[in-house]
């Protein structure tokens, strides 16, 4: 029996956590959940699983208005529910699947409880990655830090099937999003409606237009280079429109390991929860005569430019990946709320960083505050960028 505490919980990858949870109850004990303003989904969760503690970490008691028959366990409100799951409540692991910035300081807490971290939220690693990565050795009992990214978790498995064999060279796959097929004339009128409809992954609105916008791959592309201790060199990304290939390693010899699967993070999580086990799961079979074939090709630089900008950054060192995720946040939101066109995402990050310069990142407070001025002049890049 493994106890997890879940951040996050009424997103997508919570929601399919406790999917999982339920499936093996004799395996998973679920001890806290968190949610940010969902109250009703995490309400049911809370009568579903029992936990000790739950939280909402976008709201007040008042505003809450916890049911009489759930006040047996321990609510949490505010931000600081979300360190209370990750640090205070004992568990074995602590699934991450809250999106944004708002991972590291989660990260960090649970890791300094001596929690293993399942990681699904990727911003934590792009703007702390040396920081997240001293903070998770391998320990006595193994890993403390299993990748739920289903590319990152595709990874994971091919390196643990080299036997310790260093890789050449990691393959990321990536759909393409919802405008893969787009011309950049398409692409700069895209909305936000066609931005949602990703063809093939079924995901929260931030991390779908992430995909869309291709800055998810430029974000994946720094996470990798944190997990798996790459040069950016050893990255390629590759789109594969099927998403059965999660990702691929390698070798010096030239072999190359994939994992393959149909796209349901239910099996990345799933090996993350049961890590080093696998278990059973609700996922599809890949019917491979049915699929008849998997296709793959380079991404565009010019109607993709979030690549190229990961790169740049990883090679810029100090804060960079960090602002880039910062800019990345401030201005998907905006375009999420209609303020930004599609391809003034890319132009926004490009402007923040080129403003600002090198930051240090050595430190957890030289990240937070290399993150905190790459939002602030996001926002004045915006300001300018739409009076025009
Ligand atoms: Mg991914």
């Amino acid at each position: 029996m493994r106890s997890i505490n879940i951040l996050g919980s009424t997103g997508s990858i919570g929601t399919q956590a406790l999917q999982i949870a339920a499936l093996h109850p004799q395996r998973f004990q679920i001890n806290a959940l968190t949610a940010h303003r969902q109250a009703d989904a995490l309400f049911a969760q809370v009568r579903a699983f029992r936990p000790k503690m739950a939280g909402l970490t976008g709201m007040t008691a008042e505003e809450a208005q916890i049911p009489e028959d759930l006040r047996f366990c321990d609510w949490r409100f505010g931000p600081d529910a979300l360190l209370c799951a990750a640090r205070d409540v004992p568990c074995d692991d602590v699934l991450v699947s809250v999106v944004g910035m708002v991972g590291l300081p989660a990260v960090m807490a649970a890791r300094q409880a001596g929690r293993r971290v399942l990681l699904a939220n990727k911003e934590a690693l792009v703007a702390g990655g040396q920081i997240v990565m001293a903070a998770c050795q391998d320990g006595p009992d193994g890993p403390t830090l299993i990748p739920v990214d289903s590319e990152h978790s595709a990874i994971y498995q091919c390196l643990r099937a080299a036997a310790g064999n260093p890789y050449d060279k990691i393959l990321l796959t990536a759909s393409g999003g919802a405008f893969r097929d787009y011309t950049l004339e398409q692409l700069k009128g895209a909305t936000l409606e066609k931005a949602l409809t990703h063809p093939n992954w079924n995901m929260g609105a931030k991390i779908t237009v992430d995909s869309a916008s291709m800055f998810n791959k430029a974000l994946e592309i720094i996470e990798a280079r944190w997990l798996f201790d790459a040069r950016p060199e050893q990255i390629q990304v590759v789109i594969h429109p099927q998403s059965i290939v999660h990702s691929m390693v390698q070798f010096r010899d030239g072999a190359v390991l994939a994992q393959l699967g149909s796209p349901d993070m239910r099996v990345p999580i799933a090996y993350a929860m049961a890590y080093p086990e696998r278990i059973e799961t609700d996922a599809p079979r890949v019917d491979f005569a049915a699929l008849g074939k998997c296709t793959f090709f380079d991404v565009d630089p010019v109607r993709f430019p979030a690549i190229g900008m990961a790169y740049d950054a990883l090679r810029a060192g100090g804060a960079a990946c960090c602002m880039l995720n910062a800019a990345n946040e401030e201005a998907n939101a905006a375009f999420r709320a209609g303020r930004l066109g599609f391809m003034q995402i890319g132009d926004v990050v490009t402007e923040t960083l080129a403003r600002i310069g090198g930051l240090p990142a050595h430190t957890i407070e030289e990240v937070y505050a290399a993150d905190a001025a790459a939002r602030r002049e996001a926002q004045d890049v915006m300001k300018k960028m739409t009076a025009e």
